[in-house]
């Protein structure tokens, strides 16, 4: 074995190898997928080739081989929980994958791959284990005898060396219908010679064993499953191979953990650092070292990516994992501060050399982890004191078990997986009801299954006309032909998808909506209310009847909503170019959406933008409307070529393909959208908002053309209106700004007059007490509308006496008010309370109130009672002090 290779040098090594026998090496597609509907993350290499496979795309080459960054951390792969407490699994890893579209297939796959392990790596013959499908006799499918020959020739002695495996392990289906075929797996035995001479490694292989694992699958797709189960022979079969780089590195360097290599040694290291803990000492804090390690490749690959952590879909995927390292780390290592931020750099140069993103990403990467990692914290600070809370309230209970419900709570809302919440619990001798969180837990997972689930026919064919042209760039309608459709259920809704060979309808993508419109022909009229790409698929949707599906269409689109959404496209363009001239090169495209009504655009920023820089942005903008200039496109081109002429690097987009740049003067952009002729048609851009939507990303949303017009306009009008109020001929702010002035002076003149008024009301209460058992009581009726004038006379005669209980009353037309306010000293000494007298006597003015000891008011509409609540309140005195 090669005891001294690097994990960098050993990728290389696959690409050399695959390149000697004609292979195309591709780049790895993006981690985080966009436009399909299906798949949140890329979870295996052949993910990317998805529509070759379905026959809705050419390869650029018939054999293809690369690495791919894939994560298994939801859906059919979920690897999550193994994480970090084996030494096999992680979230993010590299798959090394040689492909053959329609070209070799079993022969070359087994012999190619045996070549490969023992010549190039030299790794000994007697460790490898090959399985092969053992056939389904329900299924009509046969053994895989021709693999099994392909592996015999292979081995020396290939006795116990091939293993029979079942449809489980052995059959692999892209999903429900489509491609599928019979797979051959590699295993290696890295036991040390003591134990594989006490058990034979074949009694291993598919059993869990650390040491026994599978590490190469060869999948050979010979098959079509339709919908009724049954299986079709391909006419053109492929070959799909995957092999767990992080495991073969393992291997290759003589180590027994993917985690000993320097794939994470490195990173490893510096989390020592940092915590001061050893790895190999302690099998507690390993995993945490284990699971921080992994889980930092993949949060980082998917902020690289474009994918940030947020509160739904892969989002929130992402923040889980996020969280989950966090929470390891604080639990096993004692970090309390955020730390995970600062292993960036570190993951940069183990992974940058074939990851660039990772590199040129690095700042953004670190600075949106912190941000995650302060709030997370914070939160689980939070969640600590809500278990705290729960374990009291159960103790006075006398309970000690933690309802399921609780514990799916935490995990819900504060990311607190049940492991935890069970430990917590244990360290405080209570038990939790796993039944019963599992139980909820189900019950989520069955309610977004219910509201994702598609129920597709099979496609039916009408002709064979190969991909569809798309012709929306030049024309809007067009003369067409229905290539296949089928009928899909969605939330027990009928609709139908139509393929057709050429379309002027644009398909969702690239945040600009799908094209709407109709397809005529002779005797029906289809209504197309929206039109989206499934695996580069154009599907027309369309919830009416289809009577002949084999007539010539005419097909038309909406042209009124496509030109407004041209207009915020190509709007959308231009404020990414002003973006970048006023606020710097560090703004870079984070999603966009773009609809016939307006347009939105998140850009990575790190501070509110002021006033001046939005105006500068839109002044800069409609700068470039007006240059009126006119649209050039290039197509075909590849992505060296597009960078070349200044299109900005988006590590988002797929290698390999061609791409298609779009300019306007000085904006370059790679985008397949539609766009204007001429920026001058815009008319105008109107931005209507800016803010943050995450932790370094903010987000604007504007208006153009004649929805820009009506908006100023209507901001006119309204400044109009006022002017008109105000009777104003000149500037509305000095005759607003006078106003406020007289205002002010009005309300001091008021406060001055209310204050003397108060004087001489409380001198004419005064003339008017009487005292009951030693006590002052003071009542009245005064004559004002102001709630404030009553509160004064309160405060003014609390402050010069400490034995009075003062109630007053005043009312207008329908409204009435009544303020009680009682001295300190009687509230303590005598019991006097105010709120209870207001109790007593608000219903005599129809209304109710309440406030404090010392002081209460009531509102009420009946001004007429006031004269009989104030001798209620006499009343309540006297027998009180009776
Ligand atoms: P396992 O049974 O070990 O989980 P698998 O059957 O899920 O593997 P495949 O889907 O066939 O694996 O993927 C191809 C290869 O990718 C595997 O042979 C293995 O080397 C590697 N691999 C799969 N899952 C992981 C993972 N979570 N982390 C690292 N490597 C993996
Ligand atoms: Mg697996």
């Amino acid at each position: 074995m090669l005891f001294t290779l690097k994990a960098n040098e050993l990728r290389k090594l696959f690409f050399d190898f695959f390149r000697s026998k004609e292979h195309l090496i591709v780049p790895s597609a993006p981690m985080v997928i966009k436009d399909d509907p299906t798949l949140m993350f890329t979870n295996a290499g052949m993910n990317q080739f998805k529509d070759i496979f379905l026959g809705n795309k050419l390869p650029d080459s018939r054999r293809i081989a690369n690495s791919q960054k894939c994560l298994r951390v939801s859906g059919k792969h979920n690897d999550l929980e193994e994480v970090g407490h084996d030494t096999y699994h992680h979230t993010m890893f590299e798959m090394l994958g040689n492909w053959s579209f329609g070209d070799y297939f079993k022969k070359e796959a087994i012999d190619w791959a045996w070549e490969f392990l023992i010549k190039e790596l030299e790794i000994p013959e007697e460790r490898l284990y090959a399985t092969i499908f053992k056939g389904s006799p329900e299924e009509n499918v046969p053994r895989d005898d021709e693999a099994f020959n392909c592996w015999k020739n292979c081995f020396n002695d290939h006795k116990g060396r091939i293993i029979e495996g079942s449809k489980k392990d052995n059959f692999w289906e892209m999903g429900e219908t489509g491609p599928c075929g019979p797979c051959s797996e590699i295993h290696v035995d890295i036991r040390d010679e003591s134990e594989r001479k006490k058990v034979p490694g074949h009694k291993l292989v598919n059993t869990g064993h650390p040491h026994v694992i599978e590490i190469w699958n060869l999948v050979f797709i010979q098959y079509n499953r339709l919908s009724d189960g049954k299986l079709e022979q391909l006419p053109a079969k492929h070959v799909d191979t995957g092999m767990g780089f992080e495991r073969l590195c393992m291997v290759v360097q003589g180590k027994k953990s993917n985690y000993d290599t320097d794939v994470f040694q490195p990173v490893i290291k510096q989390i020592s650092a940092i915590t001061g803990r050893k790895y190999g000492v302690n099998e507690t804090c390993d995993i945490a070292l284990r699971v921080i390690a992994d889980h930092l490749r993949a949060v980082s690959f998917s902020i690289a990516d474009g994918q940030m952590p947020s509160n739904n879909k892969a989002g929130y995927v992402i923040r889980r994992i996020l969280r989950r390292a966090v929470r390891y780390g604080y639990n096993s290592l004692g970090t309390e501060e955020p730390f995970l931020y600062k292993l960036v750099p570190a993951l940069a140069d183990v992974m940058g050399e074939n990851y660039p993103e990772l590199v040129t990403g690095k700042d953004h990467i670190a600075k949106v982890i912190l941000e995650e990692e302060k709030s997370f914290l914070k939160t689980l600070g939070k969640g600590l004191k809500l278990i705290e809370k729960k374990i009291e309230e159960l103790r006075n209970e006398g309970r000690n078990i933690l309802p399921g419900k609780s514990a799916f709570e935490l995990y819900d809302t504060f990311g607190f997986p049940v492991d935890l919440t069970r430990l917590i619990m244990k360290e405080n001798g209570m038990n939790t009801d796993i039944a019963g969180f599992e139980n909820e837990m189900k019950n989520q997972k069955s309610r977004s299954r219910e509201d994702a689930a598609v129920d597709a026919g099979d496609w039916i064919t009408v002709r064979e006309t190969g991909e569809t042209i798309f012709t929306g760039y030049a024309v809007t309608e067009d003369e067409v032909l229905i290539s296949k459709y089928r009928k899909i259920k969605f939330k027990g809704r009928e609709s139908l998808q139509i393929i057709l060979d050429r379309t002027p309808f644009y398909a969702e993508s690239g945040g600009q909506v799908g094209d709407t419109g109709f397809l005529i022909s002779g005797r029906e009229k289809i209504e197309i209310s929206d039109t989206v790409k499934e695996n580069n698929a154009i599907l027309h949707l369309s919830h009416g009847g289809l009577t002949d599906p084999s007539a010539k269409f005419h097909a038309v689109i909406d042209i009124a909503k496509r030109q407004m959404t041209e207009n915020n496209h190509t709007a959308t363009h231009l404020l990414h170019h002003a973006l970048r001239s006023v606020l710097g090169k560090h703004v870079e495209q984070k999603g966009s959406l773009v609809t016939p009504d307006h347009l939105r655009f998140d850009f990575s920023h790190f501070t509110k933008l002021t006033k001046e820089e939005l105006k500068k942005v839109e002044e800069t903008a409609n700068k470039l409307v007006r240059e009126s200039s006119n649209i050039r496109v290039s197509e075909g081109i590849s992505m060296k070529d597009a960078r070349e002429m200044g299109a900005m690097a988006l590590f988002g987009e797929k290698y390999g393909e061609t791409v298609r740049v779009v300019r306007f003067g000085e904006s370059i952009e790679l985008c397949g959208g539609t766009h204007v002729g001429n920026t001058g048609s815009i008319g105008i851009i109107k931005i209507i908002s800016e803010g943050g939507i995450a932790a370094g990303i903010r987000r604007i949303e504007a208006i153009t053309a004649a929805r820009a017009e009506e908006y100023i306009n209507e901001k006119i009008e309204a400044t109009g209106e006022v002017a008109a109020l105000l009777k104003s001929t000149g500037n509305i702010r000095d005759s607003v700004e006078k106003i406020l002035a007289e205002n002010a002076l009005l309300r001091k003149n008021i406060e001055k007059f209310e204050a003397q008024s108060a004087l001489v009301i409380i001198r004419e209460l005064e003339s008017k007490a009487i005292l009951i058992k030693g006590i002052r009581f003071l009542s009245g009726k005064i004559d004002t509308g102001s709630v404030d004038l009553l509160k004064k006379i309160a405060l003014q005669v609390s402050s010069s006496s400490d034995n009075t209980v003062l109630v007053i009353g005043a009312g207008t037309g329908e409204k009435a008010n009544i303020l009680v306010m009682v001295s300190d000293s009687l509230v303590k000494g005598k019991n006097i309370n105010a709120t209870a007298i207001i109790k007593e006597i608000a219903g005599e003015i129809n209304g109710g109130g309440g406030g404090q000891p010392f002081l209460a008011s009531a509102g009420g509409r009946n001004p007429a009672g006031i004269p009989s609540a104030l001798k209620k309140a006499e009343e309540h005195i006297r027998n009180l002090l009776h």
